[in-house]
C-alpha cells in the first residue's frame, strides 16, 4: 500500500516560525500532522489560499470518484471538459465578462503574450501605443518592435518609474493598432487606479499581478491577459480575455498555435492545456466567490495595503519611494529611509527567520517588497507590520 507520510513534509518545525499558523493534515489514512505555513509575500509564484491547497490535497488521489488525480486524466475526458467549462464560467461570472469576449487558457506566461499580442493585433502601417511604466512594459516593447513601430504614448522612465504618467502627460496616436498598458507594475510597485481613455483604440492590458484583485470594467479593454501565478493560482496557465473581433484580426499565416482564433475555436483545447493549473485556478475562483467576490476582495486588499503604507508614511525609519497616487495595493515597495543596504539585508534575514518570507525587493529596485495578493491574509500583513515596528525599535 502506498504510504502517504512522505508526501507531507512539514515546512518547518515549530521553533522556526513564530507566526503560530498551522495547517492540519486531516486525511484519515495518515497521522494528523501540523504543517507550519509561512507568511508568504512572494511576488510570483505566490501564496495560494489555504482552503484551495487543502481541497487539492483531498482530491489529489481520487478526483470526483474517477480514481485519479486531475493531472492524470485525458484533457478530452468528460470530467476535464466539465472542469474547463466550469472554470471559464466562474471567470465570466466573477469578472463580469460580456459575451462578445472569448476567455482563453493559454501557456507560455504573460511573456508569450508580449510576443503574441503584436503578432495578432498589430495592423499594417499602424503603430502600437505603449504606456511605458517599468520592466514589464519594457519586455512588451521589445516584442512590439519586432513586428511594427512602437510609439510611447507616455513614459515614466525619467522618474525611474516611481510614478505613473498623469493624464496631461499622455498622448495617444489616434491611428494606433492598440494601446498596451500594464495595470500593475509588479516590480516598481505602481498601479493604475483608473485607466486612461484611448477613445476608439482598443486597450490591451497586462493584468498579471492585479487581475481579480478588484472589480474591472472589461468593456474598457480590447484584451486582458494575465499569468495565473500571482492572483489566480499556480504558474503554467495564462488567462486571455479577448474581444472576439480582435481574436480574428491576426493573419492566418501566423503559426497556428500563435493565433488567438485557434484557441477560440477549440475552447482552449486545441492541444493539451495545462490541465492541473486550470483545475487549480477553478478552485481559487471558487474561493474568491466564497469571499464575496471582487467587491469584497477589493475592500480586503485596500485594508491590507493601508496597514503597510500607514507604517511606511508614519515612520521616519522606513520610506516608500513610490508617489502616493501611483501606489500599488498588490506590491508594496519600501526601503529603510537611509537606504543602507546592510540594514536592509539584515531586515530581510530577520524577517525570513520570523516566518515572513519573500520580502526581498527585486534586484533592479533594491530594498524590500511585500506582495499582498488576494491569498495573503490580513494576519500576515499584521505580522509584517509588528515585525517592522520591532525592527525599527531595535535598529532605529
Ligand atoms: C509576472 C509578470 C509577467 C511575466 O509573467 P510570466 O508568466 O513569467 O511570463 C508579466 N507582466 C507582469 C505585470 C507580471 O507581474
Amino acid at each position: 500500500m502506498l504510504t502517504l507520510h512522505a508526501c507531507y513534509v512539514p515546512v518547518a518545525d515549530a521553533s522556526q516560525f513564530s507566526n503560530g499558523r498551522t495547517a492540519t493534515v486531516s486525511s484519515t489514512t495518515i497521522a494528523t500532522k501540523a504543517t507550519k505555513r509561512a507568511h508568504n509575500f512572494n511576488a510570483g509564484p505566490a501564496a495560494m489560499p489555504l482552503p484551495v491547497l487543502e481541497k487539492m490535497r483531498d482530491e489529489m488521489l481520487n478526483y470526483g470518484g474517477t480514481g485519479m488525480s486531475v493531472m492524470e486524466m485525458s484533457h478530452r475526458s468528460a470530467e476535464f471538459q466539465a472542469i474547463n467549462d466550469k472554470v471559464e464560467q466562474s471567470l465570466r461570472r466573477i469578472l463580469e465578462i460580456p459575451e462578445n469576449y472569448a476567455v482563453l487558457f493559454l501557456q507560455g506566461g504573460a511573456s508569450l503574450q508580449f510576443a503574441m499580442v503584436p503578432m495578432n493585433l498589430a495592423a499594417a502601417g499602424k503603430p502600437v501605443d505603449v504606456l511605458h511604466t517599468g520592466a514589464w512594459t519594457s519586455k512588451a516593447i521589445e516584442e512590439i518592435k519586432k513586428v511594427t513601430e512602437c510609439h510611447l504614448a507616455a513614459s515614466g522612465e525619467a522618474q525611474k518609474f516611481a510614478r505613473l504618467p498623469k493624464a496631461n502627460e499622455i498622448s495617444f496616436d489616434a491611428n494606433a493598432s492598440y494601446v498596451h498598458i500594464c495595470t500593475n507594475n509588479t516590480i516598481e510597485g505602481t498601479q493604475w487606479h483608473s485607466v486612461p481613455d484611448a477613445a476608439s483604440v482598443p486597450i490591451v492590458a497586462d493584468m498579471s499581478s492585479d487581475i481579480a484583485s478588484r472589480p474591472v470594467d472589461v468593456k474598457r479593454f480590447g484584451m486582458i491577459f494575465a499569468g495565473a501565478q500571482k492572483n489566480l493560482g499556480p504558474s503554467g496557465v495564462t488567462v486571455a480575455i479577448i474581444r472576439r473581433d480582435l481574436a480574428d484580426r491576426g493573419s492566418d499565416k501566423i503559426g497556428k498555435i500563435l493565433q488567438y482564433r485557434t484557441f477560440v475555436k477549440d475552447k482552449s483545447l486545441y492541444n493539451t492545456p495545462p490541465t492541473f493549473g486550470v483545475y487549480a485556478m477553478g478552485l481559487v475562483l471558487d474561493w474568491i466567490e466564497e469571499q464575496g467576490g471582487l467587491a469584497a476582495i477589493e475592500k480586503r486588499n485596500e485594508a491590507k495595503a493601508k496597514l503597510l503604507y500607514d507604517v511606511l508614511d508614519g515612520s521616519g525609519y522606513y520610506k516608500c519611494p513610490v508617489d502616493t497616487e501611483s501606489r500599488s495595493r498588490m506590491n508594496v515597495v519600501f526601503r529603510v529611509a537611509g537606504e543602507d543596504e546592510a540594514v536592509e539585508k539584515k531586515f530581510v534575514q530577520e524577517a525570513t527567520a520570523a516566518g515572513l518570507v519573500g520580502i526581498k525587493g527585486h534586484r533592479s529596485v533594491g530594498g524590500m517588497r511585500a506582495s499582498l495578493y488576494n491569498a495573503v491574509a490580513i494576519e500576515s500583513v499584521e505580522a509584517l507590520v509588528s515585525f517592522m515596528r520591532e525592527f525599527e525599535r531595535k535598529n532605529g
